[in-house]
């Protein structure tokens, strides 16, 4: 029942409905309560120290609530570990900076979500990391741009300002030729509808702000690797 590749109706949706969620440890509550808090505190020395390693430590590091979420989202991309963040944006930033350090380049699909592209003519520029763009329709372009320092290139499909469908195995198969890592935003498809670990990407992030919070009344992002 647990495989998003299960071709029987209603096996997603019924996913969709149950995952991140466990009744029997919060009471029988369908949903994982909300916690507020900063400090998180043990009883003794020795039962912080054999806290499960998910367990956040801290409450800037989440909460139960949030370890709920990326499981979920985790099991959704069909990736090894989800990270959530404040924002789509923060998600897309964190994952470079994650990536690159001074001296790298980047290639990004030219139709990429705006503030994305500020982001790296200002704060990749100031870091030394250089950005540049391709378009995303002619994998021969990427193939031409690419150069010894490219540690990653940067995709976006449907791209949020063209909307241009990309032959995404054929991209990451000229970036991993070079060895360069492929980060992918999948806001626009979802993992319902493109499977990025499936066609070779490395990362792939969502703005959960769009559909997997749904009302624009809340900012969410998350970062997932294989
Ligand atoms: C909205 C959006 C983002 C940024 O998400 P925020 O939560 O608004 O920061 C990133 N990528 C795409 C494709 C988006 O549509």
């Amino acid at each position: 029942m647990e495989d998003l590749n299960d071709k029987e109706p209603g096996d997603t949706e019924t996913l969709l409905c149950r995952l991140g969620r466990a009744p029997a440890e919060h009471a029988g509550m369908v949903n994982v309560p909300i916690y507020r808090g900063s400090t998180i505190v043990s009883e003794t020395l020795e039962d912080w120290d054999i806290r499960n390693k998910d367990t956040p430590s801290y409450g800037r590091f989440g909460s139960p609530l949030s370890r709920a979420l990326e499981a979920a989202v985790c099991k959704l991309e069909g990736g090894f570990r989800s990270i959530l963040f404040p924002s789509g944006q923060s998600a897309c930033t964190h994952s470079l900076l994650a990536c690159l350090k001074a001296g790298d380049a980047i290639l990004i699909s030219d139709g990429v979500y705006a503030p994305v592209r500020a982001f790296a003519d200002s704060v990749l520029a100031r870091l030394q990391i250089e950005a540049q763009y391709f378009c995303p329709t002619r994998p021969s372009e990427l193939a031409a741009k690419i150069s010894a320092n490219t540690r990653a290139i940067y995709l976006e499909s449907p791209s949020s300002t063209t909307f241009e469908v990309q032959d995404v195995p054929a991209l990451v198969a000229i970036a991993h030729q070079s060895g360069a890592l492929v980060i992918m935003d999948n806001t626009w498809a979802t993992p319902l509808y493109f499977r990025p670990f499936e066609h070779g990407v490395d990362i792939s992030i969502q703005a959960a702000t769009k559909y997997i919070v749904g009302h624009s009344d809340a900012f969410l992002g998350s970062c997932n690797c294989e």
